[in-house]
């Protein structure tokens, strides 16, 4: 039986490209008749959140897609979620170092940084020497009874080449000197990504790896560890990334790239989904239209083309026009648009912020409109009652916006904290600072909270306004 799988790290906004690879897979096992499940990989402790974790299954639900298995539904491999497996990564771990693939290694992170310095200074690949292999089994018996600290690191064989089959695109040949030897177990006793992937792969039976084409320079290492545990290797497709139009890697510098921006954006996921699938597939009969069952049943990997997808957002508006006229009546519009606009959670966001401003339901569309649109057709004299340079006011943005890039939480304190700061780094006072903001987020100086109103609309949505409002 086919199974595939999707596995997510849940450390921010549900991203399109997880989207997009999940319903490749499950395309894939469906057509085959198979089984497409999710599974979680939260190894990474100080980056994992319960919140992203949700917002990511919730974003794969409400575009169409569904899982025969996953922390959510349960099912015979579970759980699915990594950080609940307990100590069954550190075991195998253990079982490499017996079998003599893997070794402890105890160089603290200052040891490590002088030697890519040294390597560096050499001309010498930076990457991790071996040093550890030296140690003879009594010092390595001493320093773990003294209880030094120490990670597990997988053997890599000095030479020769390592051969990748891939579904799309064909035998693939790196060579084993461009190959770390990775750290499998780190210090904390957490598996890295490379260990605990491998590992859930073969306990979940998982037969095909559809992943995109930035895992290609980890295949090695994973083609290794299935070798060395004497485990069949499943079957790898590695799939070409999403672009941006200018053909870089869609990245959220550039281009939204939050499954909740194109809710909030008011896009049907039927046309979201449509969209995804026509990133480098194509049905046989080159039609641009088509549902998600359409494509399962017209479904073949090997019409993947492997030049890049480019997302390009306007392609999506146009697709979602058709969609909403050939798909929706003016009944069936009514229902989408009231659960979009006035769904009680959205609302109650909203409207502690709106009702000290109204005195009339009349009222509402000019307090919170905002809240309902998309990019605001905002010109230079929307500013003009902002007290700032031109070129104060665009370096200022700039800075905001990478600042708000980096925010791992979106959240109104956080939002708020991180733009008095920049305010202060740029010697503004901050409410002439906040100025500019209100009007990229909202239009205006007088409106609500322009914190309340971030968090509310979104990190994308947000980046979008102030990127478009000073250009
Ligand atoms: P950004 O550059 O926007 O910050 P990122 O690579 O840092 O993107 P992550 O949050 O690390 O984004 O990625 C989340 C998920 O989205 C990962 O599973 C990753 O494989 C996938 N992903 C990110 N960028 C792309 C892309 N261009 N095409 C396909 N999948 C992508
Ligand atoms: N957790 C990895 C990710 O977030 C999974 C990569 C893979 O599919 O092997 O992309």
């Amino acid at each position: 039986e086919v199974r595939t799988r999707i596995a997510p790290s849940p450390t921010g906004d549900p991203h399109v490209g997880t989207a997009y690879i999940a319903l490749f897979n499950m395309a894939f096992a469906r057509k085959m008749g198979g089984k497409f499940i999710l599974r979680i990989e939260d190894t990474d402790q100080t980056r994992s959140t319960p919140e992203s974790e949700k917002m990511i299954l919730d974003a794969l639900r409400w575009l169409g897609l569904d899982w025969a298995e996953g922390p959510d539904v349960g099912g015979e491999y579970g759980p699915y979620r990594q950080s609940e497996r307990g100590d069954i990564y550190g075991q195998y771990a253990l079982d490499l170092i017996n079998k003599g693939h893997a070794f402890y290694a105890f160089e603290t992170t200052e040891e490590l940084d002088q030697m890519r310095i040294d390597q560096k200074e050499q001309g010498l690949p930076q990457k991790y020497d071996g040093r550890a292999l030296s140690l003879t089994q009594e010092e390595v018996q001493a320093k773990l009874d003294a209880g030094v600290p120490y990670v597990i690191r997988m053997k890599i064989p000095e030479e020769g080449t390592c051969v990748v089959q891939d579904m799309l695109r064909g035998t693939i040949e790196i060579d084993w000197t461009q190959v770390d030897m990775q750290v499998l177990l780190k210090a904390d006793g957490m598996p890295t990504y490379h260990l605990a992937n491998v590992v859930d792969d073969h306990l979940m039976k998982i037969t095909h790896v559809i992943r995109g084409e930035e895992w290609i320079n980890s295949a090695p290492k994973h083609i290794l560890l299935y070798q060395y545990f004497g485990w069949d290797m499943p079957t790898l497709c590695h799939m070409p990334l999403l672009r941006n139009p200018d053909k870089s890697k869609l990245s959220k510098r550039k281009n939204p790239t939050s499954i909740l921006y194109y809710q909030r954006m008011g896009y049907m996921s039927e046309a979201v989904i449509n969209y995804l699938g026509r990133m480098g597939w194509s049905m046989p009969d080159e039609r641009e239209k088509f549902s998600l069952d359409e494509m399962i049943e017209h479904f073949d990997i090997q019409r993947v083309s492997l030049g890049g997808p480019v997302f390009d957002v306007e392609k999506l508006s146009w697709l979602n026009g058709m969609w909403i006229r050939e798909n929706l009546t003016p009944e069936t519009f009514a229902q989408k648009y009231v659960e979009w606009a006035l769904n009680p959670e959205y609302l109650m966001k909203i409207l502690p912020l709106v009702i000290p401003r109204v005195e009339t339901f009349s009222d509402v569309a000019d307090v919170a409109g905002f809240f309902l649109k998309g990019m605001l057709p905002i010109t230079k004299e929307d500013f003009a009652s902002v007290k700032m340079e031109e070129e104060t006011l665009r370096k200022g943005m700039q800075f905001a916006l990478w600042r708000l890039e980096a925010l791992n939480k979106w959240e109104k304190d956080n939002i708020f904290n991180e733009m008095k700061a920049l305010a202060q780094t740029l010697g503004i006072k901050p409410k002439d600072f906040f100025a500019p903001l209100f009007v990229a987020i909202s239009g205006t100086t007088a409106s609500v909270s322009v914190f309340d109103s971030m968090a509310i609309l979104g990190s994308d949505i947000s980046r979008a306004r102030m990127r478009t409002a000073v250009n």
